[in-house]
């Protein structure tokens, strides 16, 4: 039997991506083996978001052509096809379109056809029809409801590497929802580059999420942009039961001269709008965030405008990056750049500011109940399980593997919480 070994880099939607590609191998007879191990095809599925992101990708690839022929696929070999492609024991760059030609490309590999690259210009392109096989045990599934993006905030590449926005069809959502919940799933996360952008048949995200009501499985929202969704969004969400009451709301900074600099499309009273019509419809939402610390030209001054901007929201837990810079966008050129040790310093600063909101919000649900999916061994609490509540807290208690309960918030330690 033919043997295949994937690598992922990135986000969700990279990991629905691969997890769509492994069930094409394994329905066409190969037998999916841990990376590192010997496989006939390894593939990679890289990630262009940072610098840091383009040197793991590019490690990665290398680690794997030591264990088999390597497919790059994703962000970044979408960008430089050309480059992955000379990397010794690299036989073919597949990008971000036409991942469903991955086992013809492998068959033709293992039959000694030179290297190929399918990468090519995503002007215009659909969205490409993608369907699991099956959830296999997992608890907790993604399905990814959208791809691309048509934003162009100054500092993100995404666009350039990922085309404009494009829905799947509303109604393979609906069932691919229905079969995974049918067959164990607990939670489906939805998920995409610019899942706010949703459209499909007259249908938008609001619509999704009612229609899921119902499906059998709760439901929680990938990262969502502000400027985009309103009220009538938050009335469609408020009225599904089974909708986690935790909201990704990309933020990147509270200062709304560096808003505008990153060309993103909401100012900071905007956003806060938004924030409080999401806390006025859900009970005690969780509200998590992402922040660019260090972006171009940002001042001292500006950055305290997005510190007391985090402190107002109450985030109950930030993502923090520093500033990185990606040539082929706006803010690439922009200047002056802020020292790497001013940035680092910024990070810092609203790291731990995150971090002592996070620890405020866990300790505001001590003693209420919470719905825990629970997955893995804790690693706070021994010898307990844990998982995520519906609220996006670590909780653990006693329980099993896999198993949805219901327990009361008792104490905490580090960020997690003990249930009973
Ligand atoms: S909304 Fe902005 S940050 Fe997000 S993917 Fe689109 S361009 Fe990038």
């Amino acid at each position: 039997m033919r043997r295949v070994a994937f690598y992922t880099l990135g986000c969700k939607v990279n990991a629905y991506d691969t997890a769509y590609m492994q069930s094409l191998f394994e329905q066409n007879g190969y037998q999916t083996v841990d990376f590192e191990q010997h496989a006939d095809i390894v593939v990679v599925n890289t990630c262009t978001v940072t610098a840091v992101a383009d040197k793991k990708s590019r490690a990665a690839i290398r680690r794997a052509a030591k264990t088999g022929k390597v497919i790059a696929v994703g962000c970044l070999a979408q960008r430089a096809a050309n480059e992955l492609l000379s990397i010794e024991g690299v036989g073919a760059v597949i990008g971000t379109d036409q991942r469903g030609r991955i086992i013809e490309i492998a068959e033709s590999l293992l039959n000694g056809e030179s290297a190929v690259n399918l990468t090519h210009d995503l002007k215009g392109c659909g969205f490409e029809p993608m369907r699991l096989s099956g959830s296999g045990e997992k608890t907790r599934g993604v399905i990814k409801i959208q791809e691309g993006c048509d934003c162009f905030c100054s500092y993100c590449i995404i666009p350039y590497v990922r085309g404009r926005s494009r829905s799947r069809r509303f109604a393979d959502i609906v069932e691919e929802a229905r079969r995974m919940a049918s067959e164990g799933v607990k939670e489906i996360v939805l998920t995409g580059i610019h899942i706010a952008s949703f459209q499909d048949s007259g249908y938008d995200l609001g619509d999704l999420i009612k229609a899921l009501d119902g499906c059998g499985a709760r439901l929680r929202l990938g990262s969502i942009e502000p400027g985009v969704l309103g009220g009538d969004f938050i009335k469609k969400a408020a009225s599904a039961k089974n909708l986690c009451p935790h909201f990704h709301l990309s933020l990147q900074s509270g200062s709304e001269t560096v808003l505008k600099r990153m060309n993103r499309p909401y100012t900071p009273a905007a956003y806060m709008e938004f924030l409080c019509m999401l806390r006025d419809s859900f009970d005690n939402p969780a509200v998590t965030t992402d922040i660019i610390a260090g972006f171009p030209a940002e001042t001292d001054f500006e950055h305290q405008e997005t510190m007391a901007f985090v402190q107002k929201a109450a985030f109950s837990r930030i993502h923090v990056f520093p500033y990185s810079p990606r040539a082929g966008t706006r803010a690439y050129a922009m200047s002056p750049r802020v020292p790497k040790d001013l940035s680092r310093q910024r990070t810092m600063d609203l790291i731990r500011l995150g971090e002592n909101l996070e620890r405020r919000f866990i300790e505001s649900l001590i003693g209420k109940q919470a719905v825990v999916i629970f997955e893995e061994p804790s690693k706070d609490f021994e010898g307990l399980m844990e998982g995520y509540s519906e609220r996006y807290i670590r909780v653990a208690s006693e329980a099993e593997k896999n198993e949805i309960k219901t327990v009361t918030l008792e104490s905490i330690r580090g960020l997690t919480v003990y249930g009973q």
